[in-house]
């Protein structure tokens, strides 16, 4: 792991509408573990869910904000469209089947010669399961019904969807590490050799698509992964030395945050590995109660009655 530089992605934020649906879709039907139950530190009033293996690593964290009651997005051009998980070699006959089981339709294809299946979460958003050429070693949350062979392993790629890649292309390969990879009809594969998971990025160009509406069912930003503070100030410096603008640094609690949206129109997030969930609850309980950051402790009884049930 190259510790100085972007070490691929730390987490994925989506929007969803009801919060329980969206609970059981996750830690039951696909079984990740939830290993953060909070509120969305702008809006005390809604949760943020985080989902991931058992102590949450960067690189398999997936979370929502559910806004309940907010219409249905659109996925389409200047929004990250599509969520790539890694499972094991042979994983996808169990998934097709438990999919099925589920109701939740599916399509099988190839990208790049490695099979996955394509599929919506309850609100819309597209997941995709892959079983990548390269071995994954990356432990697993398993469940009862979800064991070690098949169990998702974190990210194995994020989709970008946008009319041009040209200026996209370029804060991934200039500023973040990334290189090109790959090419295929409308698609550019980008990676990092600073680690081996959750390293891919992928370009979608769909000159004549729609745009992308931002609500339910659609990605909110993806976030990059750097070790620490030091690391992710040097990187505040290459974006404004870029000529975008981008936010101070934001204390997220589990990690601390820089924001920056890309010239595609996508936001894009760089956090830190420090100081990690296991700051306010222990890995064994990882997720069972509503944490909540410093700020709106003294509102817990208020916040608690007005937070939907789950
Ligand atoms: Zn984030």
């Amino acid at each position: 792991m190259k510790e100085n530089q972007v070490i691929g992605l730390h987490h994925i934020t989506a929007i969803a509408n009801e919060a329980k649906r969206n609970l059981d879709f996750y830690t039951k039907v696909l079984g990740l573990r939830m290993v953060k139950k909070t509120v969305n530190f702008d809006d005390p009033g809604t949760y943020h869910f985080y989902y991931g293996n058992e102590s949450g690593t960067p690189g398999t964290i997936l979370t929502f904000f559910p806004w309940e009651g907010i219409g249905a997005g659109r996925n389409g051009s200047g929004l990250a469209t599509h969520i790539g998980y890694s499972v094991p070699k042979g994983a996808l006959s169990f998934w097709k089947q438990r999919l099925t089981q589920f109701n939740v339709p599916f399509d099988e294809g190839e990208v790049f010669g490695e099979p996955l299946i394509s599929f919506k979460d309850p609100d819309g958003l597209q997941l995709q399961f892959v079983e990548a050429a390269d071995p994954d070693n990356r432990p697993p949350w398993q469940t009862p019904e979800i064991n070690g062979d098949v169990a998702l392993k974190g990210f194995y790629n994020v989709t970008l969807t946008l009319d041009k890649a040209d200026a996209t292309a370029k804060i991934l390969t200039d500023i973040l590490g990334y290189d090109l990879q790959k090419q295929e009809a409308g698609r550019l594969r980008f990676g990092t050799s600073n680690i081996d998971t959750a390293n891919i990025v992928d370009i979608l160009e769909t000159p004549d698509g729609p745009r992308g509406y931002n609500a339910a069912g659609t990605n909110h930003h993806i976030a990059f992964r750097v070790k620490d503070d030091n690391i992710l100030m040097d990187y505040r410096e290459k974006v404004l030395a870029a000529g975008l603008s981008i936010t101070p640094k934001i204390d997220r609690d589990y990690f601390f945050s820089l924001y920056f949206r890309e010239p595609g129109g996508i936001l894009f997030e760089l956090a830190t590995d420090n100081p990690g969930f296991t700051k306010d609850e222990p890995l064994s309980t990882l997720g069972t109660e509503l944490k909540l950051p410093k700020q709106y402790e003294g509102l817990r009884s208020k916040i608690e009655k007005a937070l939907p049930q789950l």
